[in-house]
């Protein structure tokens, strides 16, 4: 039994893993707006350290660090699975809202605070808030939560 297990939608892709995420964090940009529907939640794994099963379809861009994003979706029911950043070599940023727990995922950390959404409060989780894409800060988040992990 894996300690995090997940889906799309349609239920073709699956994804398992038994480890937590090294950062959950939060983007307010615009990009995630549209691409997410309001704000983008993903969860930060290594590469190698969640399994996903079925067939995605890549779709590439140019994330606010100016440097190639590719959100993987399911090829049938379109649901977002996860973003490969070029900012974040050998990391898979997963959308918290395709585990079967996602309620148990906290953000710790936020970006682009300066397009946030303006009735959005959360309940103290959120440790750090950079009005930009902050990708060393986030990346030392990164290191300092593997050490707590
Ligand atoms: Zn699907
Ligand atoms: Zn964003």
């Amino acid at each position: 039994m894996s300690k995090h297990t997940g889906g799309c939608h349609c239920g073709k892709i699956k994804l398992e893993t038994d480890l937590d995420p090294m950062l959950v964090s939060m983007c307010n940009c615009g990009r995630c707006r549209t691409l997410f529907g309001a704000v983008a939640l993903v969860a930060m794994y290594a590469d190698e350290e969640v399994s996903v099963v079925g067939e995605t379809k890549a779709y590439e861009f140019i994330g606010g660090s100016g440097m190639q994003v590719i959100n993987h979706c399911c090829a049938d029911c379109g649901c977002r699975i996860s973003s490969v950043a070029e900012a974040f070599p050998g990391m898979v940023m997963f959308v918290v809202g395709v585990f079967d727990n996602a309620t148990s995922f906290e953000p710790k950390g936020e970006i682009f605070t300066n397009y946030k959404l303006p009735w959005l409060k959360d309940d103290g989780c959120i440790q750090e808030s950079f009005e930009e894409s902050a990708v060393s800060e986030r990346i030392m988040l990164l290191l300092e939560a593997l050490e707590d992990r």
